[in-house]
């Protein structure tokens, strides 16, 4: 029988056609809408574009969004720096590498209304040696020469604003990254080469004079940096280097970079470094400390590590990041590391079960706080093809990261269901007592065919299900669907009277989003923002 026109008109769009005029054609083919620039600048400094996704290389993807980074820039600079600022001070990001990026696009700009404020968030951003080292190659990369006077300007200011002692913590602890050096970067802001030297200025003229591999009398340098070159004077002889860290002051011990590679298997060396230890370094030596038999069941040492990881304190101190927590757990609990150590083996261990309990826990103790938002949400998870490759050149997939952070809602929301969904609809039976590990392995099983984030809708409306809100976890690639997400939300909302909302976690760093950005109830958070869990029950909220 033939359609009539009302008929044909209500037909409605599938996804591989455009709603309307703000669509453009995804990876996949499919039509969504697009992120604006500085949603996309947020996605980047979170997500990075440093690994391949599904449909797009390293490279195109790191094209695409310096572009981007650039027109933010451009569009407002203060405002720009401002979003990479507080990012990156927030520890919002799994890794500071794209705000560094950023920030040399926009020291390396033409213009200078772009350029100050740049330099100016470069303190807060580069907040390490490594960090720093990292900025003047990204800018060299550029092509900008490192010689200007904005830059000594910067440099400068990098090594004064700190105190003696605290110069003194960053020389020995962060010495080198790909060629750059203190002794380089003191050099290219051309320190101290005339000014007399009196005051204060003598213990900066001092450890700028060490730090160049000058003559300095030994006298006039912090603690630290004597038991640094006493430690490496030691290397073969571990008790030593043991003893020297154990005296060392509080606040000024030696942290684990600053001693000699040759005893780093000696487990009394461990012990001594342990109580000081900082959550970041803590995470990257278990398997280590555990390979060594410093960390095992039962043992004072164990006790420490699980107190240390389980303690939000010490986590928010260090800017643990859930995303980083999640790859140490899977490593720690696998019992041996990713890359063969000097002789091509990779280390092995027995985990220690109380330790991989609590890098769960603080899995989802570094996500910011969460008030549960008290409404019924159910959780779309992408689980189709696409979603299975590694998330941010990690050990896990962007279908399993996305998982691990469905948990964090599930364990604070009272009324949650989570399905999984590609081309069909999938039961996933997670719980709030499920593990991380299950999780994952559940999620792998799943994974395979095309897609349609419709169907959460679609499933939610069919089956009579009541939905404050939807959470669809996708890197917003979709194209299989009858109908467009936004069209299939409108119609649910029509038939159940319900005004619900959706909030779309974008897991690529793409400018595809299915959420319309016209409608207020609809909102775009990025995947691995440890604010999002927090920012998601606000909006349900609201
Ligand atoms: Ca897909």
């Amino acid at each position: 029988m033939r359609k009539s026109y009302a008929q044909l008109a209500a037909e409605p769009v599938p996804q591989t056609e455009p709603l309307n005029e703000r669509q453009v054609q995804n990876n996949a083919g499919g039509f969504v809408f697009q992120l604006d620039d500085f949603k996309r600048l947020e996605r980047f400094l979170i997500l990075g574009s440093d690994s391949n996704t599904y449909y797009q290389t390293a490279k195109a993807l790191t094209r695409e969004n310096a572009a981007c980074v650039t027109r933010c820039w451009e569009a407002d600079a203060f405002k720009t720096s401002g979003v990479i600022e507080r990012i990156s001070q927030e520890g919002r990001a799994p890794k500071n590498d794209p705000a560094i990026f950023a920030l040399a696009l926009g020291v390396a700009h033409a213009d200078p209304k772009v350029r100050a404020p740049a330099y100016a968030t470069v303190q807060a951003v580069c907040r390490t040696g490594t960090h720093l080292f990292q900025f003047l190659e990204m800018v060299k990369a550029l092509g900008k020469g490192l010689s200007s006077p904005g830059m000594k300007k910067t440099i400068k200011r990098w090594y004064m604003s700190r105190s003696p002692a605290s110069v003194a913590y960053q020389l020995v602890k962060y010495r080198q990254r790909n060629g750059f050096t203190h002794k380089r970067a003191l050099e290219i802001c051309g320190f101290g080469a005339k000014a007399a030297v009196t005051g204060e200025g003598i213990a900066y003229h001092n450890l700028f004079n060490w730090a160049k591999g000058k003559e300095c009398p030994v006298a006039g340098l912090p603690s630290i940096i004597t038991d640094h070159m006493d430690a490496m004077a030691a290397s073969s002889d571990p008790k030593e280097v043991a003893r020297i860290i154990a005296i060392g002051a509080r606040g000024q011990k030696l942290p684990w970079e600053a001693i000699p590679t040759e005893v780093k298997k000696d487990p009394d060396v461990w012990r001594a470094l342990l109580p000081e230890m900082g959550a970041t370094a803590l995470v990257r030596n278990l398997g280590a400390m555990t390979a060594y038999g410093v960390l095992k069941p039962l043992a004072d040492e164990t006790r420490i590590v699980v107190e240390k990881l389980t303690s939000a304190e010490e986590l928010r101190k260090g800017r643990l990041h859930p995303f980083n927590l999640l790859v140490a757990r899977g490593v720690y609990s696998q019992g041996h590391g990713q890359h063969g150590g000097r002789k091509g083996e990779p280390m092995t261990w027995k985990p220690v079960p109380q330790i991989v309990a609590a890098l769960e826990e603080a899995f989802y103790l570094s996500f910011k706080t969460i008030e549960p938002a008290n409404k019924r949400v159910l959780i779309g998870l992408d689980v189709s093809g696409s979603m299975t490759t590694p998330l941010a050149s990690s050990p896990i997939s962007v279908a399993q990261g996305a998982a691990a952070m469905c948990m964090s809602v599930l364990r604070t929301e009272p009324q949650c269901h989570v399905f999984g969904f590609s081309h069909q609809f999938k039961e996933l039976g997670f719980t709030p007592k499920m593990s991380l590990e299950e999780v994952c392995k559940v999620t792998e099983r799943m994974s395979f065919g095309s897609t349609d984030c419709s169907l959460p809708m679609i499933y939610a409306r069919k089956n009579k299900l009541t939905v404050d809100v939807f959470q669809v976890f996708t890197d917003n690639e979709t194209y299989a669907g009858r109908a467009h997400p936004v069209e299939e939300l409108r119609k649910y909302r029509q038939e159940t009277g319900i005004p619900a909302k959706l909030v779309v976690v974008g897991m690529t760093a793409t400018n595809f989003t299915i959420a319309d950005p016209q409608d207020p109830g609809m909102l775009d958070v990025v995947g691995f923002d440890s604010a999002a869990p927090s920012v998601m029950a606000h909006f349900a909220r609201s």
